[in-house]
């Protein structure tokens, strides 16, 4: 297993953004989890050091805690690529989706069993008995057994999953359940799911939340913003391609590479004019993102009105990069396949990106820069878990065109923090609403703002880190001594 190593970062950094009554509640839940964990170390298990919802939280929420002085550590599980087939696979049937529609059996079941059984071996040897252990997703619960019994206190969160379950869903929860059932405490993003036979004093629901002052979100002035995006190939400014300096979360120096000696971030096209509104999704190249939609999409609202000379960008990780997304190269030679078959005219306006994921830190800023950079942030979503990249997206006060569905609808009110697209198979109306801040400047900023309200009123860290202490103390308290 890897573990991750996360520099602690003082929670008065993040109190100094408050409100005095949320600070103050911030160093209450503080000084209760140091009373509470005592020496007990917090486990966070997951699938990925990098790429996705998950890695990002743990980077920041750890910095956090660490900074408060609670002993956390983050390791990550070693898989084959059969292991992270299956795994993929789950994740996308609790999403209601069959994925590449293999079976989830007997043989499924062993080969999961295996894997975690190597890795568990290695977390009996770190994690001492009264140890709190967070596993996260799918591909961690079936270590949850071997964990209760060495005496550790086990919590699953789960991230994924459907607004209404169907029997697809269902076959994927039938897997889980008998490893799920070990754990002490289950966490969901939404209350909705959960599946019926979660027993509800085990039950916490816990939204995700963002970091205002990670590399992802943190302020950047607009001529950082061109800057970065320039020195990175994504927009075409000659004035602005030197190089490009960072603090990185570790406070090291960093750097914004040109990446044109390895032929540029760009797929085929010219990248575009700075001052071109720009329509850009960020996403994991899976295809419940619909990455393929969103670009139908924006060449029909083209089609229909221009779009003020719009240009789209599709922007994901190198699909190298993520070794538990196995769909992604598959899903990005699809999008390119699209793309290769637009109309000559609209081709150059719509622009697939691939960020490098080798330096966590470039990757974060320049996302940062490109959701700072865009007129209007989509999330075209088929299913959404949560959906931080409308929160990141909402917290840089961009107005958000997102699919009414998972964590999306609880972030956007439509029409007041975002515009919501009911039917995310309806490209006419995804393309109709696309229009709307495009064409109008004041419903843009309107939307905006709201957006950048609700975030730093809902989803920053704090409330984040408040719902763990509050779980973990609570377990702590009311399990049999170790
Ligand atoms: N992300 C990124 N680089 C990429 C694509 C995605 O850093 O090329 C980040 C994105 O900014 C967000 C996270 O990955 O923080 C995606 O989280 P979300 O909840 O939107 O979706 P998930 O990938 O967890 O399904």
């Amino acid at each position: 297993m890897e573990e991750v190593s996360v520099r602690p970062v003082d929670l008065g950094q993040l109190a100094a953004l408050l409100p005095a009554d949320r600070a103050e509640r911030l160093a209450t839940a503080a000084d209760r989890a140091r009373s509470a964990f005592g020496d007990r170390v917090v486990w966070h298990v997951n699938a990925t050091s990098h790429g996705g919802g998950v890695a990002e939280m743990l980077q920041t929420l750890l910095a956090y805690a660490k900074g408060a002085g609670i002993e956390n550590r983050w390791l990550v599980l070693d898989g084959d690529p059969r292991f992270f087939a299956i795994t993929k696979r789950l994740h996308n049937v609790l999403h209601g989706e069959p994925g590449d529609g293999g079976p989830l059996g007997p043989a499924e079941h062993a080969h999961y069993e295996e894997v975690l059984r190597a890795n568990l071996a290695e977390l009996v040897r770190r994690v001492s008995p009264g140890d709190i252990v967070l596993l996260h997703d799918p591909q961690t619960a079936g270590l949850a057994e071997g964990l209760r019994e060495i005496g550790a206190r086990v919590v699953w969160r789960c991230h994924v999953g459907r607004d209404r379950p169907n029997d697809v869903t269902d076959a994927g929860w039938e897997f889980l359940r008998p490893y799920v059932r070990h754990a002490q405490g289950l966490v969901f993003s939404r209350r909705a799911y959960a599946p019926q036979w979660v027993d509800g004093e085990l039950l916490a629901v816990i939204p995700p939340s963002i970091d205002p002052l990670a590399l992802k979100n943190m302020a950047l002035a607009p001529e950082q913003v061109t800057a970065i995006l320039a020195r990175a190939g994504l927009v075409a400014d000659g004035r602005r391609e030197g190089r490009v300096d960072f603090l990185r979360r570790d406070g090291t120096p960093g750097t914004v590479r040109s990446h044109r000696s390895s032929g540029g971030l760009l797929l085929g096209t010219d990248p575009p004019p700075p001052t071109v509104p720009l329509v850009v999704q960020v996403s994991r190249w899976d295809r419940l993102k619909d990455m393929a939609g969103v670009m139908e999409g924006f060449v029909r609202a083209v089609d229909e009105d221009d779009l003020n000379g719009a240009h789209l960008m599709l922007a994901g990780p190198e699909v190298s990069g993520v070794a538990d997304d196995p769909e992604g190269a598959e899903v990005l030679g699809d999008c390119r396949e699209e793309w290769r078959h637009l109309p000559a005219e609209v081709r150059g306006r719509v622009h697939l990106a691939c960020v490098p994921m080798d330096d966590g830190d470039e990757n974060a800023i320049i996302v940062n820069a490109l959701q700072r950079h865009a007129a209007v942030v989509v999330q075209k979503s088929l299913v959404e878990g949560f959906g931080l990249t409308v929160t990141e997206a909402m917290w840089k006060g961009r107005p958000v065109v997102a699919s009414k569905l998972g964590g999306i609808q609880d972030q956007i009110v439509d029409g007041r923090d975002g515009l919501l697209v009911e039917d995310p198979y309806d490209i006419d109306e995804f393309a109709r609403i696309l229009g709307r801040p495009l064409a109008d400047a004041g419903l843009a900023s309107r939307l905006g703002a709201a957006a950048q309200a609700r975030v730093a009123q809902e989803y920053v860290g704090d409330r984040h880190l408040a719902q763990y202490v509050e779980l973990f103390s609570d377990l702590v308290r009311h399990s049999d001594p170790a």
